[in-house]
């Protein structure tokens, strides 16, 4: 159980990254702000903080677009509706790793994970 922790969805990861650079930007044009009577070092703050933002709001994009290529289906272990992304991706809400691809067994996760039953629901709500 512990490794089922470790691994959590490829679209929350990223989005977590997304919102530690919206902080970090914050985090630099703030030390811009401290940094207002040497003129040079606050503008250069101010641009990194901002390219800080802008990368995130990259970031954010990309999530939407990769969600809409995500696959939706029902976890078989909380039975709540989880995006997969991938071949291979883990349960948005239980970390459940799952796959939709058998040739993949055993190989990324604990075997257990990938049983026939698995699998075929994983697969019958893809073709949805
Ligand atoms: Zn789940």
């Amino acid at each position: 159980m512990a490794e089922n922790l470790v691994y959590s969805s490829k679209i929350n990861k990223i989005r977590s990254f997304a919102l530690i650079l919206i902080f970090v930007g914050f985090a630099i044009m703030y030390g811009g702000l401290l940094a207002k009577k040497i003129e040079w070092l606050m503008l250069i703050l101010f641009l990194i903080g901002i390219l800080f933002i802008l990368l995130s709001c990259v970031v954010y994009f990309w999530i939407g677009m990769l969600s809409t290529k995500a696959v939706s289906i029902v976890c078989p272990n909380c039975e709540k509706p989880t995006k997969m992304l991938g071949r291979v991706d883990a349960c948005m809400h239980c970390k459940q790793p799952l796959t939709l691809d058998k040739d993949l067994e055993g190989m990324e996760f604990d075997e257990k994970y990938n049983k026939r039953k698995y699998r075929k629901q994983a697969k019958s709500n893809n073709k949805r």
